[in-house]
């Protein structure tokens, strides 16, 4: 196995230079310096090249730098950068293409610029359609970082000094099978018994909307079932409350659908978009249903940089990438190519507690030992090094007790890249 020295003589220099003046507020940054990235090899300011096991940060799920994409955003460089809300060719086409992919009424549609805007705007647009206030979210939960965002955030690490947050957010239990006790059915009963409760002993009586990622992202890539979601579409149905779906990480393929509620065979009623659809041009979505979104008044959300032409160009030729590529479906045999792997690594290694994975978006959750299952952050933070050191560029630990790990390259990942990828993975877990 190679073992480079990061970060490099170059890759030193633009780390001193950023402590000097970029805020620390930034996510823990794992020591590769990037200067460029093709398809899923990322090339590092010294040299070094890594497979890339990241998408950026599940961005780029038509691999890094597609040519179309480039020459659409180069195309439209040339000819216009910024119009405000303006109309466009390339905004109506966007929204047009965004909206026959959707089910059902599911046909507006707002574009701006980021997850947590779109998250916030997705809970302006449950208020005013519904005339109430309150917001069910999950324990847990990641929405993003701006007040909206972090309010329905079930995690103290994005909100902790940031108080007071938005009022209204009643708390509910999502299923972890692996760290809840009891049987998966006996977990999502709960969870959703609890539901009811919730109801009954936190809310005013004026809930407008439940808001759940399709899978919990940041909590370490908690998957719940099918007979979880569905049982949170009928309860909205029940109570009148809109289902929001935060998407944000897992549409555009990456979860083997376009869209990852199309795994669950549901159809929300919001559905938030960002990360893949723009193939790392900063965009994000709001979609819903037309009896959702029509209500709002003119010029009441907006933004700058929404919909803006590069932005528009680098999601049309995204969408099309996926599509003409068959990425969602090349995601869905990959990915369950790579979880039959990491699972026989799991039976032979004594770190590897859980292994995870819809599509391509996979993670390892590592444990001190298998019975108790006590974290280990500690050697979650040393694995991602020695892969780094070992040419895998993977994330920062995530998840709840720091301690799991995401692997997420692009979609156009090959099978013996992919093999490539795990057997630096195989070689890191037989040293320790
Ligand atoms: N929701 C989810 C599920 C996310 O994963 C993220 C980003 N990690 C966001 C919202 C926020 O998106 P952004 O960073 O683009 O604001």
């Amino acid at each position: 196995m190679q073992s480079y020295q990061i970060p490099g003589p170059k890759g030193t220099a633009v780390l001193d230079l950023q402590e000097q003046f970029l805020s620390p507020s930034i996510s823990t940054p794992m020591p590769l310096i990037w200067e460029s990235a093709k398809d899923c090899i990322v090339t590092d300011v010294d040299g070094n090249r890594y497979i890339d096991f990241t998408s950026g940060v599940l961005v780029t799920n038509t691999g890094h730098c597609h040519p179309r994409v480039v020459k659409a955003v180069q195309d439209q460089a040339a000819i216009l950068l910024n119009c405000y809300d303006s109309a466009h060719p390339l905004r109506s086409k966007f929204v047009e293409k965004l909206a026959s992919l959707m089910p059902e009424d599911l046909k507006r549609v707002l574009v701006l610029s980021s997850g947590s805007e779109a998250i916030d705007a997705a809970l302006k647009i449950a208020r005013v359609s519904t005339g109430r206030q309150e917001v069910i979210a999950f324990d847990n939960a990641f929405h993003g970082r701006t007040f909206g965002g972090m309010s329905v955030g079930g995690m103290v690490g994005s909100k902790a000094g940031f108080g007071p947050l938005v009022p209204g957010i009643l708390r509910a239990s999502f299923p972890d099978y692996y760290r809840m006790e009891g049987t998966e059915e006996e977990i999502d009963a709960r969870c959703l018994a609890n539901l009811e409760t919730v109801l009954k002993t936190q809310s005013t009586g004026s809930v407008a909307a439940l808001i759940t990622e399709a899978y919990q992202g940041g909590a370490g890539s908690i998957i719940p079932s099918k007979r979880f979601v569905h049982g949170l579409r009928d309860f909205c149905k029940r109570h009148d409350i809109l289902l929001i779906f935060d998407e944000v990480q897992a549409s555009f393929g990456r979860t083997g659908r376009m869209f990852a509620f199309e795994n669950y065979e549901i159809v929300p009623d919001v559905v938030v978009l960002g990360k893949g659809i723009a193939s790392g041009l900063p965009t994000a979505a709001v979609v819903a249903r037309r009896s959702v979104m029509d209500g709002l008044k003119r010029g009441s959300l907006s933004s700058t940089y929404g919909a803006n032409p590069l932005s528009c160009a680098a999601g049309i030729a995204s969408i099309e990438v996926i599509q003409q590529e068959n990425l969602a479906h090349r995601a869905e045999v990959v990915g369950k190519k790579m979880v039959k792997r990491l699972n026989e690594m799991k039976e032979r290694h004594r770190f590897v507690g859980d292994v995870r994975g819809m599509g391509l978006a996979l993670a390892l959750e590592f444990v001190k030992d298998k019975q108790t299952k006590e974290p280990d952050p500690e050697f979650t933070q040393q694995f991602v090094r020695e892969l780094l050191q070992a040419g895998l560029s993977a994330m920062a630990p995530i998840g709840r007790f720091g301690n799991v790990v995401r692997i997420a390259p692009p979609l156009t990942i090959t099978d013996e890249l992919a093999d490539e990828g795990l057997d630096i993975i195989e070689g890191v877990l037989q040293r320790h």
